[in-house]
């Protein structure tokens, strides 16, 4: 749809009377046909490479997200706040700056459905019919992307492993240490199912 209402503005371009017309639709054309292109690309399911990504400033990545040092969880670092942490006050950041992917098709090795928690701003599995259990109270809220993360990958020296579902809150949280943070359910988080690597910085 978006490469659709380019390549239409391109047209419009082309037959309106501007001072240097042909300049002007000839960039614009050279644009939409580039945009239109990568779109073709990801409907397909289709791997885009990163120098495509780049030159046509279509990155389906989000930086920010970080490891909470008070109860282990992955977290969105970019709002003035930091959420709320089942430690107790907000989420605090600790290494790793963590760029995910995503709108991007799952794969053997790519697990889609985790997404944001607009309440307590961890990342949690949106693919069972509860949303699991929320620091804020009540259980997770998703918003906006849907996030699909590698797992059961090498690990590599931007690439960290260990990180891993809790079945008793739904939330991302790393599995690392010789403890399991601190679960808003109660507890330490507990890991079950994959082991996610996810890149960073
Ligand atoms: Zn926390
Ligand atoms: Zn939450
Ligand atoms: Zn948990």
């Amino acid at each position: 749809m978006r490469s659709a209402g380019l390549a239409g503005s391109a047209e419009g371009d082309g037959g309106s009377a501007r001072p240097s017309p042909d300049r002007r639709s000839f960039l614009t054309r050279a644009l939409g046909v580039t945009a239109g292109l990568a779109g073709a690309a990801v409907t397909a399911g289709a791997f885009a490479t990163p120098a495509a990504a780049d030159s046509t400033g279509i990155q389906s990545l989000q930086d920010k997200w970080r490891f909470c040092n008070k109860c282990f969880a992955l977290y969105y670092w970019g709002y003035p706040t930091d959420g709320v942490c089942p430690a107790g006050g907000s989420h605090y950041a600790q290494g790793y700056n963590f760029i995910l992917p995503y709108d991007v098709p799952p794969s053997a090795t790519a697990q889609d459905k985790w997404r944001f928690c607009n309440k307590c701003f961890s990342m949690f599995y949106w693919g069972y019919p509860t949303n699991g259990v929320c620091p804020s109270g009540g259980s997770h809220y998703a918003q906006g992307y849907n996030f699909v993360l590698n797992h059961d990958i090498p690990p590599s020296a931007t690439a960290q492993d260990k990180w891993r579902f809790c079945s008793k809150c739904y939330s991302m949280y790393y599995w690392g240490y010789p403890t399991d943070g601190v679960c808003p359910s109660g507890g330490s988080h507990y890991a079950q199912g994959y082991n996610f690597v996810l890149t960073h910085y």
